[in-house]
Formats: structure tokens, sequence, C-alpha cells
């Protein structure tokens, strides 16, 4: 018998029938702004809102194991559908028991749609009405991804939160490519909706629009028409200057209907987490924390401050004074500068850790603020902190 790898659980999700479904509550509303606490239920636990997803692209958050995850308070991780359907397969995961089991992580799992992968990793693709063929950046194969079929991989993974087919609008786009970029996606995601089978996970549908006002505008009236379990704001932070980023963020959040989850997607450098949660965003995921772990990008207060710098060569200080993390309460600077100088495995690891706790404990700490009334307050300390001390680039 597998033993889940968390002993502690939510203590409201302990009270939980055993077999409720999705929903969405929200618990306090911020009076300065948008910003608001809620709680996602899944059937594999809870998910307080504003919440970080960490990526675990291949099933895995790289470097770490579940039990790791769950001592650093990660409460729902991202697994990705395009490459767990060329590697190992749906089909595999599906008869080994689902992704839940598969990896040893008895808490709630995001899949992606596995569309943003063909775009970016694919050698090959075409797209038409009918869904997007592509050839295999692993072996060369090809593949044709319908939105039919991204639901059906998504509910074999056993997924609690699966995301529509959609097509990730490059940027820049001209209003007339956005649109029909647009028109797409709104297609595939009535088709995803259309050939659900599973009604205990939840399916979230993708606003595109690139840029433009009028189109994300166009894209939340036609989705909310189609009716989703809760929305995601798709095509931004691909390039665009932040302001623009915020901006078109805001306006559409503006427009997507309270009651429901409201997930910006690929965002994910600290500053950018509190505004899109002043604009009343609940949920994110991003690489950041993990990847920029793996290249020596510590995350810090005042910061980030890059590990393999020739000052921190004879640093006896943790990573940041006072971080309980297991790599602060352990290991100085100069230490992990040694190890990551010198390719050690144990790098990436004590990397990560510390990097997921900065991430976990900052959206606690902005749960806590809009909770107790003082979220504007907080955001005031976060940008003071980092505009007093020094950072490394
Ligand atoms: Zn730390």
């Amino acid at each position: 018998m597998r033993h889940a790898p968390c002993a502690m659980r939510h203590a409201l999700c302990a009270m939980r029938p055993k077999q409720m479904s999705f929903s969405f509550e929200i618990i306090h509303k911020s009076e300065e702004n948008h910003a608001r606490l809620g709680k996602i239920r899944t059937l594999h636990g809870c998910v307080e809102t504003p919440a970080f997803v960490p990526v675990g692209t291949q099933a895995t958050v790289k470097a770490l194991t579940p039990e790791e995850l769950c001592g650093l308070r990660v409460q729902m991780i991202l697994a990705n559908t395009y490459h767990l359907y060329l590697r190992p397969g749906h089909d595999v995961i599906g008869r080994l028991g689902g992704l839940h089991r598969f990896m040893h992580w008895d808490r709630p799992i995001l899949t992606d749609s596995g569309g943003y992968q063909v775009f970016s990793l694919s050698r090959f693709m075409e797209i038409s009405d009918r869904g997007v063929a592509f050839q295999s950046h692993i072996d060369g194969s090809r593949h044709l991804l319908t939105p039919e079929k991204v639901v059906q991989i998504q509910e074999i993974l056993g997924s609690d939160i699966m995301m529509c087919l959609d097509e990730c609008t490059p940027y820049p786009a001209s209003h007339t490519e956005s649109q029909r970029s647009l028109d797409l996606s709104i297609g595939w995601a009535r088709r995803c909706k259309e050939s659900r089978s599973v009604q205990d996970c939840s399916l979230f549908g993708i606003v595109q629009g690139s840029m433009f006002e009028d189109l994300r505008a166009y894209g939340v009236e036609a989705l909310t028409n189609i009716g989703f379990d809760g929305y995601a704001l798709g095509g931004l932070s691909v390039g665009e200057p932040k302001e623009l980023m915020l901006s078109i963020a805001g306006f559409t959040l503006s427009l997507l209907p309270d009651s429901l989850p409201k997930y910006v997607m690929g965002v994910g450098h600290p500053e950018d987490l509190l505004e899109l949660v002043s604009l009343g965003a609940d949920m994110f995921d991003c690489v950041i924390p993990t990847r920029n772990a793996r290249n020596g990008q510590l995350f810090v207060r005042s910061g980030t401050l890059n590990i393999c710098n020739a000052c921190y060569r004879e640093d006896e200080g943790p990573v940041e004074a006072g971080c309980p993390c297991y790599t602060c309460r352990h290991y100085s600077r100069a230490y992990l500068r040694h190890l990551f100088m010198a390719k050690e495995l144990l790098a990436y690891r004590l990397n990560t850790i510390h990097n997921i706790h900065f991430f976990m404990t900052f959206m606690k700490e902005t749960r806590e603020a809009i909770r107790q009334g003082r979220f504007a307050l907080f955001k005031r300390d976060f940008y003071a902190q980092r505009s007093n001390l020094s950072i490394d680039d």
C-alpha cells in the first residue's frame, strides 16, 4: 500500500465529503484594491488562494521529492500534458493508476493543455481548425493534438484542473492575426467543454486576444457563454512591456466573473505576482523559482543574488539571514557557491529548496496581509525592501 506523502492536510479539507468535486469560495475581499482571499476545493484537497503553483513538467518538480514539496507548503503543482503525452505516454500513466499515484503526489494537480509546448518545442507544426499537427522534439514522431484529445489525455492523467487547448498568440501580433488566433482558441474551447466525460475534475478556459482590449473582452464574453469552472489569462509575459502586461491583465481580470478562480499563466516575478493579486488574480504558475535555482539565481527580500559571484567565495552567511528553510539553516553562501561551481547535484536541490520556500512564504504572507486588511501596506513594505538593499542583477 502506498502512503500519502503528507502527514498534514489542510484542517478544513479534512472535513470535506469524500467525493466533493471542484468548487471555489471567496473568503475575504480587500477593501483597498481587487485582491481577494479564496479557497479552491478539489478531490485531492484544497488550495488557498492567491496561490503560486510550481511547475513539474515531467511529473516532477525538478530536484525535489513530494515530501519536500509538502514540507515547503506547496499546495498544487502543474504537470505538462505535452511532455507526459509524448513520454512515457498518458496511457502508460493511466494503466499505472493515474498521475497522482504515478508520481506519489496526493495533493491537487493542474495540467496545462500542451498547446504552448507544441508551439514552442516541436520541430514541425501545422495549425488547423481540427487541431495542431506536430513532430515530437524527442524522436521526430508525428502527432495530432485536437481539443478532444487534449481533454481525453488530461482525464486519463487524472488532473484536478484541466486546461483547454489554445493557441498562445505571439507578441507582437496585428489585430487581424490576434482575432484569427482568438477565434481558433474559442472554437477549440467549445469542443473541449463538449468532449468532457469526467465531471469530478474541473476545466478552465483560456482567454487570449493579445494586447487588444476589444479582443480580450470578446474572448471573455465568448468563453463565459460556453461556461467553465475557472478562467485563465494566456498570451501574457510573451515579450510585451511590463506596463502593458499589467494593463491588459487588469482589464481582462475585471471582466471575468468574480465567483470563479482567475488564473494568470506563466507569470512569476514576485513584483508581478503582487500587482496581479491587487488586480484580482487568484493563481499563478511559472518556472522562475525552479529554473532560476538551477542557474544559481536565488530569491531574497531585496531581489535576487547570483551564487556564482566571486563575492560569495568566503561568505559564511546563509542565502538570506533569518530564512528558516533547510538550505539557509545549514549551509553558507560559500558552500552553495562551491557546489554550484563544481556542478554538484546537491547545488540544484539546495537552491531549489530555498527558492520554493521563498515563493511559498511570499504567497502565504500575501494571503495573511489580505486577510488582515493590510495588503497595501504589505506591498509598500515589499517595494521598500527592494529599494533599500543591493541586488546582484
Ligand atoms: Zn532559505
